[in-house]
């Protein structure tokens, strides 16, 4: 099936400027943000400009330079909240929801940069 990008989704309209963010980095192709909604003492979702839905969505069809730039904004992002697992205490989750089955609500992709604490189980076994 494929992609339908909703440009009124929140992440589109905060890279077009009509909503503010917390911005942490930003580059030719991505934008890093602090979530509104803090699951962790440090959380920022990192997106790229592009309009793509998800994470495969965005392997699929981004060319190289955004994906490159997108993959280094990650790791510029780790440095910047100091969550390099090599430091002291440090060490991050990486998390992308995608779709129904993975609870997404912003249909932009984002990766979630999660850490400050010790952030328990990747997944609870109830559900
Ligand atoms: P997901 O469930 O993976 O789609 O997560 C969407 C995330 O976007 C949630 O963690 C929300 O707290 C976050 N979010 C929603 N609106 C905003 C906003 N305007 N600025 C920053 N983060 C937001």
């Amino acid at each position: 099936m494929p992609y339908i990008y909703d440009n009124q989704n929140i992440f589109a309209k905060i890279l077009r400027g009509e909503i503010s963010c917390s911005k942490v980095l930003e580059t030719k192709y991505s934008l890093a943000f602090h979530d509104i909604n803090p699951a962790a003492p440090k959380h920022v979702l990192v997106i790229p400009k592009g309009a793509y839905v998800t994470y495969d969505h965005f392997a699929q069809t981004a060319n190289d330079a955004e994906i490159i730039d997108f993959v280094k904004a990650i790791g510029q992002v780790c440095k910047i909240l100091q969550v390099e697992p090599a430091q002291d205490g440090g060490g991050f989750r990486a998390i992308s929801n995608a779709g129904e089955a993975g609870l997404q609500e912003v249909p932009h992709l984002h990766v979630h940069i999660l850490g400050g604490r010790n952030l328990g189980p990747m997944l609870s076994k109830s559900q």
